[in-house]
């Protein structure tokens, strides 16, 4: 049995940039994958990586920012075609994310929205968000099964909110179990990543070792508690500085150190959680000439005393350690 992390894509942002995809992973257990994040490319880089796209399981979404949900609808239409066994369709693609937040985010003096898009449910939660996916391409799924052979549209996913309790500031939360099965455990815990409430960190546990994504998050002591002992935590990255250099200044940059965690934070935040590995991801900037490899990862070891990774697209990491 395979158990193997790769890394589809790891930009950090929605803004297209060259080479590299938008933020993306994939969580291997034998003939299973599980997809984090469906970032810009996210399909392509599941071909790439030669993942069958029969294997997708189920896709798990940190937040609803498009930067990490706008290739979702690829993720289930393109391979519509192959999700279909001898017995009929597959089981659906199953859709875990962030239910609608308890109340819409409110913005302040410096940044707020002008227009409200669509204010009779300004605020869409995962199985809105793919209730009207699937609205959105009914043409589509209605139309292309009177030319070719398609599995039945009414089995291709099933979106599932994750009941996360609202965060308290400074009081302790209790991973949500999301998924479990004789063979994986999905937990999960609300990060914080600003106004993006809920924002979610996963956990997938497995007889051959653990790994945490951190989704987008300042340091969070819930999310350093979810990732104990995990053997791997692909955490995402900013260089804050780096921006500022590059013209953010003022409330801007306040803004993106409250959402975001510093690459001079990461280190302490892997020590505190005593993984085995941490490999960055979600890199921000994201343009990979911008920092090289070398120099993300010499900094974000600082304070670690396990193994730091610059992530790129394309890594592998296969479990149990030691494996090849
Ligand atoms: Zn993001």
């Amino acid at each position: 049995m395979t158990t193997e992390l790769v890394l589809l894509g790891t930009a950090g942002a929605p803004m297209p940039v060259a080479d590299r995809a938008g933020i993306s992973s994939a969580f291997i257990i034998a003939d299973r994958v599980f997809v984090i994040d469906c970032g810009r490319g996210s399909p392509s880089a599941f071909a790439n990586a030669g993942l069958g796209f029969p294997r997708l399981e189920a896709v798990f979404l940190t937040h609803l920012h498009a930067d990490h949900t706008g290739d979702l609808a690829g993720m289930l239409l393109y391979p519509w075609g192959v999700r279909v066994g001898d017995n009929g369709p597959l089981p659906p693609v199953r859709v875990y994310g962030p239910p609608r937040p308890e109340a819409m985010p409110e913005g302040d003096a410096t940044f707020h929205r002008e227009t409200t898009i669509h204010p009779e449910l300004p605020a869409p939660g995962t199985t809105d968000l793919v209730e009207n996916i699937l609205a959105g391409y009914a043409y589509h799924l209605n139309v292309m099964p009177l030319d070719a052979r398609m599995p039945d549209a009414g089995a291709l996913v099933r979106a599932i909110d994750v009941p996360v309790p609202a965060r308290t500031e400074s009081v302790t939360q209790s991973p949500v179990a999301v998924f479990e099965d004789g063979v994986v455990r999905v937990t999960a815990v609300a990060v914080t990543h600003g106004r993006a409430v809920p924002a979610l960190g996963y956990r997938f546990d497995t007889a051959d070792g653990s790994v945490v994504f951190s989704g987008d998050t300042t340091v969070n002591d819930d999310l350093i508690a979810l990732a104990q002992g995990a053997d791997i935590l692909v955490h995402h990255v900013a260089d804050l500085g780096y921006l500022e250099r590059h013209g953010m200044t003022g409330a801007a940059l306040q803004r993106m150190a409250a959402l975001h965690t510093d690459v001079t934070e990461v280190g302490d935040v892997a020590e505190r959680a005593r993984v085995r590995e941490l490999i960055l991801s979600h890199y921000l900037p994201a343009q990979p000439d911008a920092i090289t490899d070398a120099e993300w990862a010499e900094r974000a070891a600082q304070g670690f005393s396990g193994t730091t990774t610059a992530g790129r697209d394309g890594l592998r990491r296969s479990l149990p350690r030691g494996a090849s």
